[in-house]
């Protein structure tokens, strides 16, 4: 069975579901209403996430729902993303509320830990595995918390979901041809009740101290976390990244904004500053140990202060953002995983970050004819034969790169051209068992998987 079909299968399914839901809630009361969503949505969350193959998006999906007390009156509920609840003698007060397909079973198992009213919400930041469930345990004078830019981040990913969702696709192909149109599960405006800032944002409730910061940076420029200073848990969300330590996603595949270098660090020389005992970041378990948290927050720091300043070194001395992204590695002291973010995209994202995209290498790059234009006629001149065997010669002396930009010249010309193909499928392949071998980044994996895929597809014949 295709890939296509089980997709088809999966959605007819969820549609069957959706429309029994509907007329449910033709015939129940409120509470029956909310109840059929919530079961109805842990069922389609669960055929949602069964549908997923096991080896992509770094595996978060694998991740159990189950619930687990952090500290007393602290709980996670784990998957995809978390969900936070810390419970007070007047009410209880959420961080982040994890993905629609996964926050009713979140709302289920928190419920049955306690089952008091939700006075706080507090978001993270606007991505959609954060924001999912705030629509299911919002009450009417429960108060929204988020950060000031969090209404422009979810306007442009709002404006964008056609563009994002397309991308999201070639690195997910598992993913529905069309974003959801059914409410409870499309990404939407979340209206927020206060807006934190850089003067952050404290309440008290049962007598435990809430500290909301603003720590933007390495996942938008809306990211918050919440400071427990009794407790001393920081609840980052995804400020950090979903590994401890990591080198942060300052550019992001999907194609968001580019990510501010000297805020994060900002951000980050706020978080050393307090004296963490617990880290809860929003993917992934805790974090425990004083020394091991202020040590690694302090290498992320250093890292991405190391990699801006290398940046912005090479710039000034006039060198290439290709040279630089070949040059610029982190040295052995500061060794992070690039697992989620890595060195040459944020060496090529903090250039253009600074200088946006116009180079001063080609008056070509000022016009709307690229390159690839020339490409097929280029082929033509050559000879499809001899640019076959100059490919064939770069891959032998492992020059990958230059392997496949001479097979985007003979593909432009021949676009089935089996010798052409063949090559550039073994090229893929040696890409992929080299980011494998090194970063082993998340994001250059999925997408070299799905080249491969498409070159297989094409030498196929389909
Ligand atoms: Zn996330």
């Amino acid at each position: 069975m295709s890939k296509q079909a089980g997709i088809g299968k999966i959605g007819a399914m969820v549609i069957l579901l959706l429309v029994a839901v509907g007329v449910w809630l033709l015939v129940g009361g409120e509470e029956v209403k909310k109840a059929v969503t919530l079961k109805t949505m842990e069922v389609v969350g669960n055929i949602a996430i069964r549908s997923m193959p096991d080896d992509v998006a770094g595996g978060f999906h694998k991740i159990p729902v189950e619930v687990k007390a952090l500290a007393p009156d602290v709980y996670q509920a784990s998957g995809i993303a978390n969900t936070h609840m810390i419970v007070t003698s007047e009410g209880n007060v959420l961080f982040d509320t994890g993905i629609a397909i996964q926050a009713a079973q979140h709302v289920r198992l928190l419920k049955e830990v306690s089952d008091a009213p939700i006075k706080y919400i507090i978001l993270s930041h606007s991505h959609a595995d954060h924001i999912g469930g705030a629509q299911f345990w919002r009450e009417d004078d429960t108060v929204l918390v988020a950060h000031r830019e969090f209404a422009e981040e979810q306007r442009y990913l709002i404006e964008l979901t056609p563009f994002q969702w397309r991308r999201n696709r070639i690195l997910f192909p598992w993913m529905p041809e069309e974003p959801a149109t059914n409410k409870l599960l499309a990404y939407k405006k979340v209206e927020t009740s206060v807006d934190v800032d850089e003067a952050d944002y404290r309440f008290i409730l049962g007598r435990t101290v809430f500290e909301v910061l603003s720590t933007p940076g390495a996942e938008g420029a809306d990211n918050i976390s919440l400071w427990l200073p009794q407790k001393k848990i920081l609840f980052s969300g995804d400020t950090l990244g979903p590994l401890f330590p990591q080198f942060p996603n300052v550019f992001t595949m999907r194609g968001e904004k580019v990510r501010a270098p000297i805020e994060y660090i900002n951000s980050l020389n706020k978080l050393i500053a307090l004296d963490i005992e617990m880290l809860v970041p929003s993917h992934h378990s805790a974090i425990t140990g004083k020394e091991n948290i202020r040590a690694g927050l302090t290498l992320i720091r250093d890292a991405t202060q190391y990699v801006h300043d290398e940046t912005i070194k090479g710039m000034n001395e006039g060198k290439t953002v290709y040279a630089l992204m070949a040059e610029i590695k982190l040295p052995p002291e500061l060794a992070l995983t690039q697992e989620h973010g890595k060195v040459s995209w944020a060496v090529r994202s903090i250039w253009d970050y600074y200088a946006t995209w116009f180079h001063f290498e080609s008056t070509t790059e000022l016009y709307p004819v690229p390159v690839r234009d020339v490409y097929a006629e280029l082929a033509q001149m050559a000879g499809p034969e001899a640019l076959v065997a100059k490919a064939l010669q770069h891959w032998q002396n492992h020059e990958l790169m230059k392997t496949l930009h001479i097979l985007e010249v003979v593909l432009a010309a021949e676009p089935n051209n089996k010798a052409a193909l063949n090559i550039r499928l073994d090229t893929l392949n040696a890409l992929l068992e080299e980011a494998k071998a090194g970063d082993d980044n998340n994001y250059e994996k999925d997408y070299l998987r799905r080249r491969i895929a498409i070159t297989e597809e094409t030498l196929a014949g389909g």
